[in-house]
């Protein structure tokens, strides 16, 4: 069993629950560990509280009973990208930085810098309506970076996105993963991209981590590998048992 206090993490649940109201357990007496720089993700059944677990993480939730150890600045990415549509990118992705108290030119100046990291260049001032589901979410990652937090959390950020948009932001995660040498969290239904991206998987069944899993393989062109099929398989295996 491996200990969930190594000094190397930077997240640990010991017997974590979380209830809602009077309804059933979302986490039951839930423990997992986050290894600092590492890209993980939780993937899971519908229900088994994996977004309860991310909630927690970001401070949104507070657990009903068990211990928690998490950094307190910490950035979240949601599906929809978030952004308030009547501000363009650029302002959109300096918003943080001014509830933080940064000047408007310094936030806006740090925003446009995350923005082009993102491959945004030219969009600063393009209103949400006015970019596609792949560039908004882009925007809502750089205002996520911008903050500088200890960690990124990204709840099933490319679920709503085409494959081609989607092939194109995994590749772009991996090389900010690399660049800032931030810790990721991940929520994804799915196993595939689980697999493709992130250095361990925790698989969330019945409340609780089931199941840990170390991916060794290089990249990018993970896919390509022999090996990538055989760890989807294994890991599909548990999923369904
Ligand atoms: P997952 O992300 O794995 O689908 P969740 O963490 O969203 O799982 O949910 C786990 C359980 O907790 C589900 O049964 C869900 O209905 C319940 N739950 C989640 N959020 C709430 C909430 N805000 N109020 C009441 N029940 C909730």
């Amino acid at each position: 069993m491996r200990k969930h206090t190594d000094s190397n993490d930077i997240i640990a649940f010991e017997a974590v629950s979380k209830a809602y109201g009077t309804g059933d357990a979302a986490l039951k007496d839930a423990s997992l560990s986050v290894e600092r720089g590492s890209f993980t993700c939780i993937i899971g059944p519908s229900g088994g509280g994996k977004s309860t677990a991310l909630k927690i993480i970001a401070g949104l939730e507070e657990p009903t009973s068990g211990t928690v150890m998490k950094p307190d600045h910490v950035s979240m990415v949601f599906q929809s990208g978030a952004l308030m549509p009547w501000l363009t990118a650029g302002e959109n992705a300096a918003l943080p930085l001014e509830a933080q108290g940064m000047a408007a030119d310094k936030a806006a100046r740090e925003a446009r810098k995350w923005l082009r990291m993102l491959g945004l260049r030219g969009l600063e001032g393009k209103l949400p309506r006015e970019l596609s589901g792949g560039e908004r979410q882009r925007v809502g990652i750089a205002r996520a970076l911008a903050v500088n937090p200890a960690m990124l959390l990204l709840d099933e950020p490319f679920a709503a996105l085409d494959p081609k948009t989607t092939d194109d932001l995994h590749r772009d995660i991996v090389d900010i993963w690399k660049e800032t040498g931030k810790t990721i969290v991940m929520v994804s239904h799915s196993i595939e991209e689980a697999v493709a991206l992130s250095t361990r998987i925790l698989l969330m069944k019945d409340h609780v981590v089931r199941k840990t899993f170390d991916i060794d393989l290089p990249h990018p062109h993970r896919a390509h590998a022999v090996a990538f099929s055989r760890e989807v398989a294994h890991i599909r295996k548990e999923f369904f048992k």
